[in-house]
């Protein structure tokens, strides 16, 4: 089925009247190659039968049912399908949306749309591809109240020094100049010290860095091309010497968790980081298609007891 173009929440109202609309919907964005792959774990078998009601299918290789939602994080819910499409248009539309905030929105409770949101949020991933080219990087810290620059390099002194920091995060930010995407993640203390580790893990050799003055970024030498600002403000062949563009995904990246979420759990800031990736990275793209890299990669379901061990 081709749908109309959506825009808003009223053209999702309309475009979706009953289960079976939003179903096509899914099913066209999630196979949108037109093969309809049959979703269930340790199958993927492409032939199955469709059922008049229009949302049902049978794999003929496991012989099992499923529709669009099956192994997805809309799988197991009651609420009507048009709620979870809502919903994921509210997530990307605005700059982050609060659990209280869908609730109103969706006439659901709060603690369903906190799990809605949690589910949503789960199912976005980083790019999985290498950054090339000239790529900034640089990390901030998340959580107490100092968040200037200077009180960040002493935090940097002290984290190599041995001092623990219980109540920060450390986030680390790789921004590629070229397509303008940046990956960030949540880093654990093991993992900071061993940064050099995560950025060839998401750089490619040979890729020119470009980061502050920080000491810890030295052994980066033998593997990359690396300018620090520090060396001055002039201007290489392949670009200005400068960490902007990483720094302005902090403020949007901190301004969003401030104005929006009064307090995320450091457990459950890394699912918060990937959605303000997610929507930074795909900035440029009307919504519709916004929520159509999210039907198309709708991953795993996350269960609500899981949820609230980790909380
Ligand atoms: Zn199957």
């Amino acid at each position: 089925m081709k749908s109309a173009k959506i825009k808003n929440l009223l053209d999702i109202a309309k475009a979706f009247p009953t289960e079976k609309d939003c179903h096509q919907h899914l099913a066209a964005r999630r196979w949108n190659t037109g093969e309809i792959i049959c979703p269930h774990n340790g199958c993927g078998f492409n032939q199955c039968y469709v059922f008049k009601d229009g949302i049902r299918y049978k794999c003929k290789g496991c012989k099992r049912l499923f529709n669009a939602k099956t192994n997805t994080f809309m799988q197991d819910s009651n609420l009507p399908s048009i709620k979870w499409i809502m919903a994921v248009y509210l997530i990307l539309h605005v700059k982050g949306i609060s659990s209280v905030q869908l609730s109103k929105d969706l006439g659901v409770t709060q603690p369903t749309a906190w799990f809605m949101l949690q589910r949503i949020r789960n199912s976005f991933k980083l790019p999985s591809e290498n950054l090339e080219g000239v790529v900034e990087i640089d990390e901030t810290f998340v959580g107490g109240k100092n968040k200037n620059r200077h009180y960040r390099k002493r935090m940097k002194y002290k984290e190599l020094t041995g001092r623990t920091f219980p109540d920060k995060a450390t986030v680390f930010g790789m921004y590629e100049r070229e397509t303008g995407r940046i990956k960030a993640m949540v880093l654990s203390r093991q993992e900071f010290r061993n940064m050099a580790r995560v950025i060839t893990y998401n750089i490619r050799p040979g890729s020119t860095l470009m980061t502050d003055d920080w000491s810890g970024y030295d052994r980066l030498d033998k593997i990359y091309n690396r300018h620090s600002i520090d060396h001055g403000k002039w201007i290489y062949a392949d670009g200005e010497i400068t960490t902007n563009r990483v720094e302005n995904f902090w403020s949007h990246l901190k301004r969003g968790l401030h104005g929006t979420y009064i307090s995320v759990s450091n457990k459950h800031l890394n699912k918060y980081v990937q959605e303000f990736v997610f929507r930074f990275n795909t900035r440029n793209l009307p919504i519709d298609e916004k929520m159509d890299c999210v039907i198309a990669n709708m991953g795993h379901p996350l269960k609500y007891k899981d949820l609230i061990k980790a909380a």
